[in-house]
């Protein structure tokens, strides 16, 4: 699925007032307004509620609280099941709003990652879009690392999906580094690649006590979250000083005009991460980083 992430949307956009199912869930700290077009049945809207309460709560789990005291969730009402797509915007106040199929039931809801995807770009201030690498890349990265946290995904079925789509993340010809080359598989996996590079240098350098996490709870502390704009040096740096680290920073210098792809084949070796297409990957518990990998997921 395509993920999208949008700075700004006409209100129009908005559900019309007149046309919703309107259910305030007080959850993880934080006080979330479901909208709804309506059609949804009441075990549906059951489902639903259960279904972003979790999220809520693996978000809240993973950055220590929900990333905003309130904020809306909107609901289109679309053909099929399941989700089928997200977008968070800022208008002025920061909202969510996600395409759900009509014929969509628990199971439906069960594996679904989009919506703490969108709860993570939350946490992050906004970017010009140029850099939307970064947003992007710490969805994807932090909705992985917090859905296994939760006991939402398993730590093996994660570590094969971060084994093939990081590849998708990696410079092509004519990449320009991360800040130059807007392409969905700069922006998405590129992204999360410069997170997982970062989180196992944090957690490298801080003996195992601090990594991306801690840096993004530094970050929701001092400020930052989607109700705001900030370059994304100051993004970086905040995460960094939260962990008394220059890791980001660095790590964002090394990348950010670079193309020089990362040897993935041997990151994974040191991480001891083995995974085989469609396998959930297995894991080396002598390989060199494999407390590292613990300590991510
Ligand atoms: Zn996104």
């Amino acid at each position: 699925m395509r993920r999208r992430h949008l700075l700004l949307a006409p209100l129009a956009t908005a559900l019309p007032a007149a046309a919703q199912v309107e259910r305030v869930l007080d959850l993880a700290g934080a006080r979330i307004t479901l909208l709804a077009e309506p059609g949804f049945d009441e075990a549906q809207l059951q489902a639903i509620e259960a279904w972003v309460r979790r999220g809520a709560q693996a978000v809240a789990g993973y950055l220590g609280r929900f990333p905003l005291p309130q904020c809306e969730l909107l609901l289109q009402r679309v053909p099929g099941a399941g989700v089928k797509g997200g977008t968070t915007f800022a208008e002025p106040e920061p909202y969510m709003r996600l395409r759900l199929g009509q014929d969509s039931r628990a199971a439906h809801l069960a594996d679904d990652w989009v919506l703490v995807h969108e709860m993570i770009h939350l946490a992050v201030p906004r970017v010009p879009r140029s850099q939307n690498w970064l947003h992007e890349g710490i969805a994807t990265y932090a909705e992985g690392a917090a859905r296994v946290r939760a006991g939402l995904n398993s730590a093996p079925r994660w570590w094969a999906e971060l084994a093939r789509g990081l590849p998708q993340g990696q410079p092509r010809a004519g990449d320009r580094g991360l800040d130059h080359t807007p392409t969905w598989g700069r922006s998405y996996w590129g992204g999360a690649l410069f997170c997982l590079l970062a989180d196992v240098q944090l957690l490298q350098r801080s003996g195992l006590r601090q990594g991306l996490r801690q840096g993004l709870q530094g970050l929701l502390a001092a400020g930052g979250s989607y109700a705001v704009a900030w370059p994304l040096r100051r993004i970086l740096e905040a995460a960094d000083a939260a962990v008394g680290q220059r890791t980001l920073i660095g790590l964002y210098e090394a990348m950010k005009d670079s193309s020089e792809p990362v040897d993935l084949p041997a990151l994974w070796q040191q991480l001891g991460v083995a995974s085989a297409t469609g396998e959930p990957a297995r894991f080396d518990e002598d390989a060199p980083l494999a407390a590292v990998r613990r300590a991510i997921a």
